[in-house]
């Protein structure tokens, strides 16, 4: 069985357009039981030669802002336990969030390895910017844009070194 990578994040930062650009195909959603699950998209992908399936998190979540972060902290609590590696998407634009902090927080005790994307890094003048991400605690980060793929292949590099 192929790797597991999950996609994690605050809704808006991205995952879904760098899920997009990384899978080469869609894979059928089976046991949709719970909203959980049912809020994930799968995929496959592969760079270096490893293959790995790509879950998308967060997908048809709607409702109140409280809804929101009691499923966001689901989404990252199933990623924790099911996935073998986990993207954390972070918004240069908007900069930290409290949600971004509460994620954070339940990564940081995940004994899994952990990349922690800044997305919207479409420039290099951008770049400064990112800066910040590291009071997230989470050490190293990887400045990509999910628009115009820069910065994917450096992040995908060290992904699938510890797959
Ligand atoms: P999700 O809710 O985390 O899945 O975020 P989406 O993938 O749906 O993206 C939210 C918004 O951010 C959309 O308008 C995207 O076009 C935009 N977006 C995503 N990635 C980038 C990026 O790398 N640069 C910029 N400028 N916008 C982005
Ligand atoms: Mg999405």
């Amino acid at each position: 069985m192929s790797a597991i990578v999950a996609i994690v994040g605050r809704p808006n930062v991205g995952k879904s357009t760098l899920f997009n650009r990384l899978i080469k195909r869609r894979e059928a959603i089976v046991d949709a039981v719970s909203g959980v699950t049912r809020d994930r998209h799968y995929g496959k992908s592969d760079w270096n030669g490893k293959e790995f399936s790509l879950i998308d998190t967060g997908g048809y979540v709607t409702g109140s802002d409280d809804i929101f972060e009691q499923e966001i902290d689901k989404q990252v609590e199933l990623a924790i336990d099911e996935a073998d590696a986990i993207i954390f998407v972070v918004d240069v634009e908007s900069g930290i969030t409290g949600m971004d902090e509460e994620v954070a927080q339940l990564l940081r005790q995940a004994e899994k390895p952990v990349f922690l994307a800044v997305n919207k890094v479409d420039t290099a003048l951008r770049q400064a910017d990112a800066v910040e991400f590291y009071s997230l605690g989470l050490g190293e980060y990887y400045t990509i844009s999910s628009i115009n793929g820069s910065g994917t292949g450096e992040l995908l590099d060290a992904l699938v070194e510890t797959l």
